[in-house]
């Protein structure tokens, strides 16, 4: 395998103007600093999600242009600083929705490094010496060993590659909410997040797992107004993935839970959610939340759990040139259900 002082070439396909965010270019950018706990990977794969197009697009706000977005990677690492003692150079690795953190505040050091407040996003985020950080539809990425992960034998990299963001969005939650046996689950919304929702939750022994009646797609035309009732009272947990608020029927959803349930906001749509009936909360005691991305040892975990119970993800794998086709897809809803790039620069 390479040696340490491979020599990376860092670009990568960025976007110019957000009003054409599938007219990508290849691009050079410069990375951070190299510190004593980065590593340098060369990048294999990195998955299309949702979050992507949101940012390309100017939908969450300020893009610091050019922009390389791209935060499910996957590749080999080629260099790694003298005090990174969980890598060597050769393995497989990945790198999910961030590259960095203070290291420090009760979150990092209580095992929630992904609440950080001051957490370095994969791209389009600024680093404390000014450079802004770049994404995975690139030919390499730098990143502090905490935000780097093994990935198990029994996974491909282009498998694995969804797994860290849209895949450990779906565990986190359940993990944290106490999925597993005796327990039943329900995922409105089937696409990048809900596709893993269902299987981990299978993969965790609940006793239910069911995709409700809405769609990813098709929910916004349900003209089906008694669709709760049949689920009344159903599940201890809702994972709602669905990436447009202004149509989510969350009174409705509400009714589907089982007294003290929970329904777990795991999307980030531009829009704000639609109004929400104390009453409807109130009359079963119901919990409405939301969960973002998950820690190391969620995604280690997840990573092991996916290995051993056959989790799949269900992925078209493009060229990464072919980028902007996959952005038009991810944009129309055609994906089934995420775009894999396979590096070619
Ligand atoms: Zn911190
Ligand atoms: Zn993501």
């Amino acid at each position: 395998m390479s040696s340490d002082n491979t020599k990376l070439q860092w670009k990568g396909y960025a976007v110019h103007d957000t009003k054409h965010p599938d007219q990508l270019k290849v691009t050079e950018f410069k990375p951070k600093v190299f510190e004593d706990k980065d590593i340098d990977i060369k990048i294999e794969y990195c998955g299309v999600c949702g979050s992507d197009i949101h940012t390309i697009t100017g939908g969450w706000g300020e893009v610091k242009l050019p922009l390389i977005a791209g935060h499910e990677i996957t590749g080999h690492v080629v260099r790694v600083g003298s005090k990174v003692t969980e890598f060597k150079v050769g393995d497989r690795v990945g790198v999910g929705a961030h590259v960095g953190s203070c290291y420090s505040c009760q979150r990092c050091q209580g095992g929630a490094e992904n609440y950080c407040l001051k957490a370095i996003h994969t791209y389009n985020s600024v680093y404390p010496d000014g450079t802004v950080s770049q994404g995975g539809y690139a030919s390499a990425i730098r990143a502090n060993e905490l935000f780097v992960f093994p990935i198990p034998d029994a996974l491909s990299l282009e498998q694995a590659s969804p797994m860290l963001c849209a895949g450990i969005t779906a565990y986190s939650p359940l993990r944290t909410h106490g999925a597993g046996p005796g327990k039943s689950v329900g995922v409105i919304g089937i696409g990048g997040l809900g596709h893993y929702a269902l299987q981990f939750a299978k993969a965790m022994k609940c006793d239910k797992a069911d995709a409700l009646a809405l769609g990813a797609n098709d929910f916004v035309d349900t003209g089906d107004k008694d669709w709760a009732k049949k689920w009344t009272d159903t599940f201890d947990l809702i994972l709602c993935t669905v990436n447009v608020s202004q149509h989510i029927p969350l009174n409705d959803i509400f009714l589907t839970l089982k007294v003290h349930g929970r329904c777990i906001m795991l999307a980030l749509p531009d829009d704000a959610l639609p109004p929400i009936s104390s009453f409807s909360l109130t009359a079963s005691g119901v919990l409405l939340g939301g969960s973002l991305i998950g820690s190391k040892a969620e995604i280690l975990e997840m990573l092991a759990l996916a290995a051993k119970e056959g989790v799949k993800s269900y992925i078209e794998v493009l060229p990464m040139k072919e980028v902007g086709k996959a952005i038009q897809g991810m944009k129309a809803g055609k994906v089934r259900y995420r775009y894999v790039l396979k590096a070619d620069i």
